[in-house]
């Protein structure tokens, strides 16, 4: 606390960020980062980049990335929006979309979800309401079908790795459509196995879906991400943006994120690998009495027998694995474990049978 800050800025609790410990004797799987390296092509096209154009600022527009992103997913390049990371356009997307002040109708999110959306309501000074996920951790959508200020959620929901069905959502959309009320769908691990609501965006005008490089394009320190939607969506996020910092993507990051959008072939097969993985890494977990959330991310929420979700963090980590433990109300007896390359998952599962077995 300081008396130096404004009264807004006192009431925050701000995002704790996963570690990132710099000495590399950890398993880090506690990001959700991709284990395999990022496409050469990108790692090429960045290492051209870095030359005598570093002098000029990069283009405001990020029209090369938005043009390969448009090309990508049959989309305009109007219908895309550029940020660095997907992380600020969610911010920015609270900032267009969403009333502020007490006397706002709240906006809807579930009551486990990705725990920045609360951070950057109060950044804004958004109401907001949280909506309690079904039993079996779903969304229902019918829960969201009531007049409010809009709705965000992740398509396959974080921590839990839930999926909805792409029919909800577009009904949702539908109904928010008609109350005028935008829809964000943040679809930053779309790429492991839910249903993207990107084709729909053209039928849905309140419709944005926000996507990131840092999961299924192995970048999360390219720091790129990017929204699809209405061309009037993506003129509201450039108002906030340019009401902000005309130039939050580098040069750098666009010449990368423009080349990994336009390697399909190589994140499809990495991907495909990490689906596996996490595939036969459920099996394996449920067979040793975890409970075992259906994950379409490439992570898994699992819930070990007998020992709490702290009590089982701490036994991972002392055997150099680390995951994350969110010690929150229903899901503090799980543990998110980000899917690592086969080796790292051998290691996961050797250390959760002896924990299981012998205790911690
Ligand atoms: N959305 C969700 C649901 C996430 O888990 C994350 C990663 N923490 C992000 C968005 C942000 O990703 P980035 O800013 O790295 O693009």
């Amino acid at each position: 606390m300081s008396v130096f800050w404004n009264s807004r800025i006192q009431k925050l609790s701000p995002y704790i960020p996963g570690e990132q410990p710099m000495d590399g004797q950890l398993i880090k799987l506690n990001t959700n980062e991709n284990p395999y390296p990022p496409s050469p092509k990108v790692i090429e096209a960045i290492q051209n980049a870095a030359g005598e154009r570093l002098r000029l600022y990069p283009d405001p527009e990020c029209t090369t990335f938005r043009e390969a992103a448009a090309a990508r997913f049959g989309v305009k390049p109007q219908q895309i929006f550029a940020g660095n990371g997907s992380d600020e356009i969610l911010a920015f997307a609270f900032g267009a979309f969403f009333e502020s002040g007490a006397k706002a109708a709240p906006i809807l999110f579930p009551d486990i979800s990705y725990s920045f959306y609360p951070v950057y309501a109060g950044l804004w000074d958004i109401p907001y309401r949280t909506i309690a996920l079904t039993k079996d951790f779903s969304i229902n959508i019918n829960d969201y079908k009531i007049p409010f200020g809009g709705v965000i959620f992740p398509n396959p929901n974080a921590p839990t790795g839930v999926a909805l069905p792409l029919d909800d959502i577009l009904s949702l959309a539908e109904y928010l459509e008609k109350q005028g009320k935008v829809l964000v769908v943040d679809e930053a691990y779309i790429a492991f196995g839910a249903q993207s609501a990107v084709p729909y965006i053209e039928k849905y005008s309140n419709l944005l879906t926000v996507h990131t490089f840092s999961k299924s394009a192995s970048l999360a320190g390219l720091r790129c991400g990017f929204a699809i939607g209405n061309e009037k969506l993506i003129e509201g996020l450039c108002r906030v943006r340019d009401s902000f910092n005309s130039y939050t993507v580098d040069l750098l990051a666009l010449t990368g994120a423009a080349a990994a959008v336009s390697d399909t072939a190589y994140y499809d097969e990495i991907n495909r690998r990490v689906v596996a993985t996490r595939e036969r890494a459920a099996q394996t977990l449920s067979g040793l009495g975890f409970t075992v959330l259906p994950s379409s991310a490439n992570f898994l929420f699992i819930k070990p027998p007998r020992i709490s979700g702290a009590e089982f963090f701490a036994a991972l980590r002392q055997r150099g694995i680390l995951a994350r433990h969110f010690n929150k109300e229903r899901i503090a007896d799980f543990v998110r474990v980000s899917i690592g390359t086969d080796a790292d998952m051998e290691k996961v599962l050797r250390a959760c049978r002896e924990i299981v077995n012998h205790g911690q």
